[in-house]
C-alpha cells in the first residue's frame, strides 16, 4: 500500500488557514479563541467532515475527529498537533500536525486501506503559553498535569478567565474536570511536526524520529533591595536588586554548563528592574529562568544548586527574595516500538531519516503521561520557526505527511 499524498491539497490548506490571521501574511498570530481561532476551528470542521469522520469537542475546545476502524474492540490510534500561532509566527508550526494528520488519513482513505483500529485527529487547544501564560493547556488537561481548579483560575492579560473565555467561544457546557483522559485509553499518540531546529536541514535529511523531548522548568525569581539616589547611596551602604539578579542569571549559565547533561540549556529571557531609572538604585529585580533537559535528574540538580546559590547571593548582598516555580514538567521518553514502527514506515518510503531530541516541547509530551508516544519531524529552513519566514517545501512536508501515514497504517492495522 502507498499512500498517495495530495501536496497541492494539502499546500492550499495550509495557505487559507495562514490567512485567518490576527496579522497581514507573510506572518500568522492566531491567539486561542480569537475569531481567527473560531474561523479556523470551523475551516477544520468543515474540512473533517467531509473526510467522513466523526466529530467531538471537550470542554476546552480540545478537537477530536474519528476515522472509525473496523474491530470495535481495538483502542484509537491517536495524532494530531495545535492551531494556536504566537503573534508574528509563521504557518507550519502546529498546523502540520493537524492538516497533515487529515491529509495523511485522506491518502489511506483512497489507497483503499481499512484501518482495524480508529484513527483519530486531536487538535489541542492552547499549545502555546501567549494566551494563559502556560504552554500546552489542552494536552495538559488531557493528561491530567493541570488540576481543573488551577486551570478555571487562568487569566489571560486582560484578566478573562479561562473558563469566561470557553463559554464565550462555546465550550462551557460542561466541567473542565472531564477534559482528563485516563491512561491506557489510546493505543499511541503521533505528532508530525516542524523540526524547529537546523539539524535535519544541515544533515540534508528528510525525516526526523524524536527518542526524547525535554521538557521545561520555569522558575520566577524575585528580588527585593533597597533604592535610593544613584549619586547620594554610597556603595557599601547598597542593597541593589539588579546585582542579585544578574548573579544569578550568570549562575544559571555555570550550573547548566556544569551540571546538566548534553542537552541541558538554560535561559534567563525575562528581566524586570524597578523603578527603572538611570539615576536610580533599583529596589526590585524579577527574573524569568527556562532550564531544560532530557534527562530529568540532571535537570533537578541545577534547579537545586540554583535555589542555593539564589540563597546564598542573597545572603551576601542583603537582599530578599522569592521564587516561584511556573511550571515543572517531566521529560518524554518515546515508545520504543513507536520509534521502530516510524523508522520502518521512513525506510519503507525510501526517505533518509534519523533519531533524534526534541528541544521544544509539544503538544505529545503531555499526551507521554496517557499513552505511548513517538513524534515525526520534517526539515525546516534555517530551522527558522515562530517568525513569519518559517518554510518548509511541499517535498519535504509530502514526505512527513507518507511517512505519518504509513506508520499510522501500520499501527492500525
Ligand atoms: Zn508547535
Amino acid at each position: 500500500m502507498t499512500p498517495r499524498i495530495d501536496i497541492d491539497r494539502l499546500s492550499a490548506e495550509i495557505d487559507s488557514l495562514a490567512l485567518l490571521s490576527e496579522t497581514p501574511p507573510p506572518a500568522v498570530t492566531r491567539l486561542v479563541f480569537s475569531k481567527e481561532d473560531q474561523a479556523a476551528r470551523k475551516m477544520l470542521g468543515a474540512l473533517f467532515e467531509k473526510a467522513g469522520l466523526e466529530i467531538r469537542v471537550d470542554a476546552v475546545g480540545n478537537t477530536f475527529a474519528r476515522w472509525n476502524g473496523s474491530d470495535p474492540a481495538r483502542k484509537p490510534i491517536a495524532t494530531g498537533s495545535h492551531i494556536d500561532a504566537i503573534p508574528n509566527a509563521g504557518k507550519y508550526d502546529g498546523v502540520l500536525g493537524v492538516l497533515g494528520a487529515l491529509e495523511a488519513i485522506r491518502a489511506l482513505q483512497s489507497s483503499g486501506f481499512q484501518p482495524q483500529a480508529p484513527i483519530e485527529i486531536i487538535l489541542f487547544t492552547s499549545e502555546e503559553p501567549t494566551r494563559f501564560g502556560l504552554g500546552c493547556l489542552g494536552s495538559r488537561l488531557m493528561g491530567s498535569r493541570l488540576s481543573p481548579e488551577r486551570a478555571a483560575e487562568l487569566r489571560d492579560h486582560d484578566g478573562k478567565s479561562l473558563d469566561e473565555l470557553r463559554a464565550a467561544a462555546g465550550f462551557g457546557s460542561e466541567p473542565l474536570a472531564s477534559v482528563a483522559i485516563p491512561q491506557g485509553n489510546y493505543a499511541a499518540f503521533v505528532e508530525l511536526h516542524i523540526e524547529q531546529g537546523p539539524i535535519l536541514e544541515r544533515e540534508n535529511l528528510d525525516i526526523g524520529i524524536v527518542e526524547k523531548i525535554a521538557a521545561p522548568a520555569a522558575l520566577r525569581v524575585r528580588f527585593e533591595g533597597d533604592g535610593g539616589h544613584a549619586g547620594a547611596v554610597l556603595m557599601p551602604d547598597r542593597r541593589d536588586a539588579s546585582l542579585g539578579a544578574a548573579e544569578t542569571a550568570l549562575a544559571v549559565e555555570h550550573l547548566v554548563k556544569s551540571l546538566g547533561s548534553s542537552d541541558g540549556v538554560g535561559t534567563t529571557g525575562i528581566f524586570k528592574i524597578k523603578p527603572g531609572a538611570i539615576n536610580s538604585v533599583p529596589f526590585e529585580a524579577t527574573l524569568e529562568i527556562d532550564i531544560r533537559d532530557t534527562d530529568h535528574s540532571a535537570r533537578q540538580a541545577v534547579e537545586e544548586s540554583l535555589r542555593s546559590e539564589i540563597r546564598e547571593i542573597c545572603k551576601r548582598r542583603h537582599l530578599l527574595h522569592e521564587i516561584t516555580t511556573i511550571n515543572s514538567d517531566p521529560p518524554a521518553i518515546c515508545a520504543p516500538a513507536l520509534v521502530e514502527a516510524a523508522e520502518s514506515s521512513a525506510r519503507e518510503a525510501g526517505f533518509t531519516h534519523r533519531r533524534m531530541v526534541s528541544r521544544a516541547y509539544h503538544d505529545s509530551l503531555f499526551m507521554a503521561l496517557i499513552a505511548p508516544i513517538v513524534m515525526v519531524f520534517i526539515p525546516c529552513r534555517n530551522g527558522w520557526s515562530h517568525r513569519p519566514d518559517e518554510f518548509s517545501s511541499p517535498s519535504q512536508i509530502a514526505k512527513g505527511v507518507e511517512v505519518l501515514a504509513r506508520t499510522l497504517a501500520r499501527l492500525a492495522s
